[in-house]
């Protein structure tokens, strides 16, 4: 049973509230301690592409600590950021690591919303046409202590100078310093790392690698990167820093990535499926495509009930396929016409107003009956 009511135009509200976790007061409802997974995967939507294809997404909270959706979540990051890091030819990968001294002050949206910013700004310089994947990790091995470091993986033709990384180091010191008013005695520390076919077939020359053999070996470590970086860290609940940072947006993508065709993000997805559990469908969905004509999908404003699911087929992740919209035609039978819109019966009050008006019509039709 879902736990609210949806109202006529509180929908979207709704789906914010799926979302985001602790506002449970506002709904007139108990808050469950420590999770804030009561919403999670108990809406959904429905989506739609211009050939009458439709999708169900489940939708899930997100938490990285959610025990529930953790996992999907995580290859749904995967998917969505899958097409653009695939556009890369090379990449050079960044974490900028936060001194102990200044973690406490990085317990805060606008500050690490303003490094962020300053990072951007500072690699600009290096890479002025700047296509980047960004993300927080916010713990490292140890999921008690705060360890905040950012990881970027920057579309780049070639590896950073030695100098140039220095020097990157020392104004990264200088503007955390500005920053926090606090003085850090030693430099601070920026991970760096270079990736390309090419340095592959150089660092492996002993095994004389061909071409074909350093691009897949490039592809699979761009592969590791991207699920790495996608991650979850945050996963055991602490309550006050869950509230310090929530709602804040972890996930950016910097500068403009090219645009894939329907056919390139079917190529790049299929490559990719015997990797992972990230099918090719997904990939699809999760970039606006329909998997079956290629068309774009609309997702319905609407939130139904997470049951619905059980009306489509599975395809993982949280997203299933639903039958397509029947349509009259002559010598129909009308009650297996209606059997076939069974699933319709869990569409909320609205939803099933305008399905009521839509078979009436359908059932009018002169066209065919007239
Ligand atoms: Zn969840
Ligand atoms: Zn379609």
């Amino acid at each position: 049973m879902p736990a609210v009511e949806v109202k006529k135009s509180g929908s979207s509200y709704l789906e914010r509230h799926a979302k985001t976790y602790i506002d449970f007061v506002k709904l007139g409802e108990k808050r469950v301690l420590g999770s804030g997974e009561s919403y999670c995967g108990q809406y959904a939507k429905v989506g739609r592409c211009e050939n009458g294809h439709q999708w169900i997404k489940v939708i899930y909270c997100g938490k990285e600590w959610c025990k529930s959706c953790r996992e999907v979540t995580h290859n749904r990051r995967i998917a969505r950021w899958l097409p653009k890091a695939l556009t890369m030819q090379s990449f050079g990968y960044f974490v900028f690591t936060l001194p102990l001294e200044v973690r406490e002050f990085y317990q805060d949206k606008k500050n690490l919303s303003e490094l962020r910013s300053y990072l951007r700004r500072r690699l600009k310089q290096m890479y002025p046409d700047i296509k980047a994947l960004c993300r927080w990790h916010w713990f490292g091995a140890n999921p008690y202590v705060y360890h905040p470091h950012l990881n970027v993986m920057v579309s780049s033709f070639e590896k950073l100078p030695k100098e140039e990384l220095e020097k990157i180091k020392e104004d990264y010191k200088n503007a955390l310093e500005r920053f926090t008013g606090i003085r850090l005695g030693k430099k601070v520390d920026i991970y760096y790392h270079y990736y390309s076919p090419q340095g592959f077939k150089r660092e492996q020359k002993h095994k004389k690698l061909t071409d074909d053999e350093a691009q897949e070996l490039y592809r699979k470590t761009l592969w590791h990167k991207l699920k790495y970086i996608t991650r979850p860290t945050f996963v055991v609940y602490q309550r006050e820093l869950a509230e310090k940072l929530k709602n804040y947006r972890n996930s950016t993508v910097w500068g403009k990535f090219p645009e894939l065709s329907y056919e390139e993000v079917e190529k790049i997805a299929k490559e990719r499926e015997v990797f992972c559990r990230v099918s090719q469908d997904i990939v699809m969905l999760e970039s606006g495509h329909c998997p079956i004509c290629g068309g774009k999908i609309r997702w319905l404003k609407g939130l139904y009930p997470g049951s619905l699911a059980c009306y489509g087929k599975e395809l993982g992740n949280g997203y299933f396929q639903l039958q397509e919209l029947p349509r009259a035609s002559p010598g129909l039978d009308w009650k297996k016409f209606k059997e076939a819109l069974a699933w319709k019966k869990l569409f909320l009050s609205e939803q099933a107003e305008n399905i009521r008006n839509w078979l009436e019509k359908e059932q009018g039709r002169k066209d065919i009956y007239g």
